[in-house]
């Protein structure tokens, strides 16, 4: 037994006295929140990282897709995938929506573009796929589907800060990119998270939501909420920023190394990407059985190695609060897939020692 647990994850923080230092200048403003420069200045240094044309930072990842969904005035049935999280679904949900779950394919683990057109219906109004631990979706084959039937899309890229498709941010792609800032996630500010469009209105309209409904003039122009992240996380956001591609080269040598290691064992298999690259943010593994998945996290857990099932159960099967759509897939891969332990502080010896541990249980 080791003394400290090792979790599926830990957050990636920066230095505390860099931290401090930008909380200084929060200090000094007396500015805590409503679009304060941190936060400007936070959308700015994302937008420069990244390469993307706007950022509009908000309270958190959930919020923004629902901004996703009230900006672009959706109102019916949203095709989306039963893998992942549940604030996708109950997301489309809050914005009274209905919420159409599409099957994945069980390489990508993203949703199946060539299972997408028969669920269309008169009442869809969009698209809503997952890039599902960070894999790119298909957004070629998903964008040729939207324009042929004149739907929507909006991409939960809560795990995507870092991937990319053909050289470009994957936030660049749909009508809307809504991404997450939450502490688990690659760039975190504690809670938060970012809308992404290419359209300069959509962008204006989202910062009007995002502030209540106010145009520059302070006019209630549409309805709005609160969506605002606060001076106080983006100066976490913009402290952690600085390490970012640090991070992001981190996981990928740590997701490599795993791969190694677990890739000759016969009873595993590896998400595969399409055509984007990854930021390999997550280190999930589909065992031959939930037998073996069962197994292998009681002898984890006994050597204090804490793994998640991500994304367990497929979200098509919470029938309290959808209602149950069959995705044999889903569920399938659901009962089967182990995220392991990745993170900047996970030791080299660490992830020998994981992935020792599965190896030697069969
Ligand atoms: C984390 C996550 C969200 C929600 O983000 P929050 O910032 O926690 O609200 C949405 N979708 C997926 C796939 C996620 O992993």
């Amino acid at each position: 037994m080791t003394d400290k647990p090792i979790f599926v994850t830990m957050p990636s923080l920066a230095p505390l006295d860099e931290y401090v230092e930008l909380l200084k200048q929060v200090w000094e403003s007396g500015i805590l929140t409503h679009n304060g420069p941190l936060v400007q200045e936070l959308e700015r240094q994302l937008c420069n990282t990244l390469n993307l044309p706007h950022f509009v930072a908000v309270a958190n990842g959930t919020i923004a897709i629902q901004m996703a969904i009230k900006a672009l005035q959706l109102k019916g049935e949203i095709i989306t995938t039963p893998f992942t999280w549940i604030a996708t679904v109950s997301a489309i949900q809050w914005e009274g929506c209905i919420p159409v779950f599409c099957d994945i394919d069980p390489q990508t683990l993203n949703i199946d573009p060539a299972k997408i057109e028969a669920l269309i219906t008169p009442d869809t109004v969009a698209i809503l796929p997952v890039h599902v631990f960070g894999n790119p979706c298909d957004v070629e084959a998903i964008e040729s589907i939207a324009k042929k039937h004149n739907l929507k899309v909006i991409y939960d890229a809560a795990h995507a800060i870092g991937s990319t498709y053909n050289g470009r941010s994957i936030l660049e792609y749909g009508d809307i990119s809504a991404t997450s800032l939450h502490a688990t996630k690659i760039l975190n500010t504690a809670e938060g998270g970012g809308c992404i469009t290419q359209d300069e209105q959509l962008n204006e309209k989202l910062k009007r939501i995002r502030f209540f409904g106010h145009n520059d003039q302070k006019d209630v122009v549409e309805e709005g909420f609160n969506g605002k992240l606060t001076e106080i996380h983006a100066a976490l956001g913009l402290a952690n920023l600085k390490y970012l591609h640090n991070i992001l080269a981190d996981r990928r040598e740590k997701y490599i190394l795993y791969l190694e290691l677990l890739s000759n064992n016969p009873k595993l298999s590896f998400q595969h990407s399409s055509k984007g690259e990854t930021n390999y943010s997550y280190f999930p593994v589909i065992f031959e059985s939930e037998n073996l998945l069962l197994k292998a996290v009681e002898q984890l857990n006994a050597q204090n190695i804490i793994p998640r099932r991500y994304f367990y159960p497929s979200v098509n099967t919470y029938t309290k609060i959808v209602e149950y759509q069959p995705c044999p897939i889903s569920v399938d891969i659901s009962r089967r897939i182990l995220c392991l332990p990745l993170y900047w502080s996970l030791s080299v010896d660490d992830i020998r020692r994981i992935a020792n541990i599965i190896n030697t249980l069969f």
